[in-house]
């Protein structure tokens, strides 16, 4: 199984012909609710794509909570580890331009009530096969998270979104580094993958570094790199393209497939939801995942 600790939002997202500037007002054409968050969203392709899967975080005791919450229900993450805490949930403002751009103000609301683990989210890490973590709790818990699995034997996922410098202990803890190649490239300071990955391998086991559509880069130490071309797609929409990435590659690899496979699978999965609108609910099930992959 596998246990993500992690965000959950609200996507509140209007569609502008272009965003507006300080003091101005703009007439957006469209506006949609979606639920999203680096968290749900990796738990939500995970589950999709397979695996027992349940979600550490909070959302808040509003409609937007409820509303998140049977949300991952209905994709068939387990939400008992979930609380509903006072106050707000976590919301994203996004605003959508026409040529695709984007601006994010993103206010954590119930994440940020997240700060340590209970007895009960250790006790379900302990059964995990792999756990995800992103950046979106506070980095506190997102450590606690980390070590605790170290501790337990349990493989861990950090997905380093938003980016930002990361602790040593965090990196310490952390099996697998899965950055897209501007995180990378925050990272370490170089912009070319095959570099960035080479500097992070002096922190982390493993790293994979997600290259949008020229696919994804993999490298581990004492091995030569691989790289993994991403199908070729008609890509509407790649928001979450980076959380199916992850959600799908930690199922493969708990289910055992060797890398080369799982980051094709994984690829497979994050191409399947680039060309559908949407953020989670763009996600694939297994059975598009298998056919997509030829299996
Ligand atoms: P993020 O969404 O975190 O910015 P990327 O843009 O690197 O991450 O995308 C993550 C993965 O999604 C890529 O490694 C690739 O497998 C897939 N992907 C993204 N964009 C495309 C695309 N245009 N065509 C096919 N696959 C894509």
């Amino acid at each position: 199984s596998i246990v993500v600790l992690g965000s959950t939002n609200m996507d509140l997202v209007a569609y502008v012909p272009r965003a507006p500037a300080r003091g101005e007002t703009v007439t957006g054409r469209e506006f949609r609710t979606v639920p999203g968050g680096k968290g749900a969203n990796q738990a939500v392709a995970a589950a999709r794509a397979g695996a027992e899967v349940s979600l550490i975080g909070a959302v808040g005791a509003d409609e937007f909570g409820a509303r998140l919450r049977s949300a991952l229900e209905h994709s068939g993450v387990d939400t008992d580890l979930l609380r509903t805490v006072e106050g707000p949930s976590g919301t994203a403002h996004i605003v959508v331009d026409d040529e695709g751009g984007n601006a994010i103000v993103v206010v954590p609301g119930a994440n940020g009530t997240v700060t340590s683990l209970t007895h009960g989210d250790e006790a379900l890490i302990g059964t995990a096969d792999a756990l995800l973590l992103q950046l979106e709790l506070p980095l506190s818990v997102v450590v606690e998270g980390a070590r605790t699995a170290r501790g337990l034997g349990v493989r861990t996922v950090l997905t380093p979104a938003p980016a930002r410098a990361l602790p040593p202990e965090l990196l310490a803890a952390t099996d697998l580094l899965v950055p897209n190649e501007h995180e990378a490239a925050a990272l370490t300071g170089h912009a070319e993958p095959h570099a960035a990955a080479q500097a992070l391998l002096r922190f982390v086991p493993e790293v994979v570094i997600t290259l949008g559509a020229s696919g994804c880069l993999y490298a581990t130490r004492g091995a030569e790199p691989v790289t993994v071309p991403a199908p070729r797609v008609r890509a509407v929409d790649t928001t979450a393209a980076g959380d199916t990435f992850v959600g799908a590659l930690a199922v493969a690899l708990a289910e055992g497939r060797p890398v080369p496979g799982a980051l094709a699978w994984a690829s497979a999965a994050a191409a399947l939801s680039v060309q559908r609108a949407g953020a989670s609910t763009s996600m694939p099930y297994r059975s598009e995942i298998e056919a997509a992959a030829g299996e």
